[in-house]
């Protein structure tokens, strides 16, 4: 069986979900009687489709999850990741603005994993270029993150 990382570590905006919970949507948002998650103008909110299947693979796997975003809209993004159900699944949660760099440096003291036994899915280039500099296997999500994108990671993480 291949060699699988400790900890996977997700960035939200444009990974998780179509949108950047500071500009494109309204917070407080809210569960609808239809089951649906809406904003305040009452928009209707929604994941990538195939994200809960990501984390229910990696969570069955033994993987232990962490998210790490830099928005400035930290109570909305927590608010989404508990709408969706999805918190049973993050450890840890490291959701404010400044350098990824720091959102690592606090999950690898909290989690006591290494960063080389870890993997770490963004949109956004210049963060996989400060991550890795750490020594974490990171993979560029180029459209959605999705059970593909993770089936490569995974196997880009064992090769490393
Ligand atoms: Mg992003």
């Amino acid at each position: 069986m291949a060699r699988l990382p400790q900890l996977a570590v997700f960035d939200l905006d444009y990974t998780l979900w179509p949108f950047w919970v500071d500009t494109h949507v309204e917070p407080p948002f809210h569960r609808n009687r239809d089951g649906s998650v809406r904003d305040c103008n009452n928009q209707i909110i929604t994941l990538y489709p195939e994200v809960p299947d990501v984390l229910e693979r990696l969570h069955g796997q033994g993987v232990t999850i962490a998210a790490a975003s830099r928005t400035g809209e930290i109570h909305g993004a927590n608010q989404l990741l508990q709408l969706f159900d999805l918190d049973k699944y993050f450890a840890y949660k490291e959701i404010y603005p400044g350098c990824k760099i720091t959102h690592f440096e606090r999950l690898q003291q909290k989690s006591g994993i290494p960063y080389s036994k870890m993997i770490f899915f963004d949109d956004e280039k210049r963060n996989i270029i400060d991550v890795s500099k750490l020594g974490v296997t990171c993979i560029h999500v180029q459209s959605e993150m999705n059970l593909h994108t993770l089936t490569k990671g995974l196997e880009q993480f064992a090769e490393s």
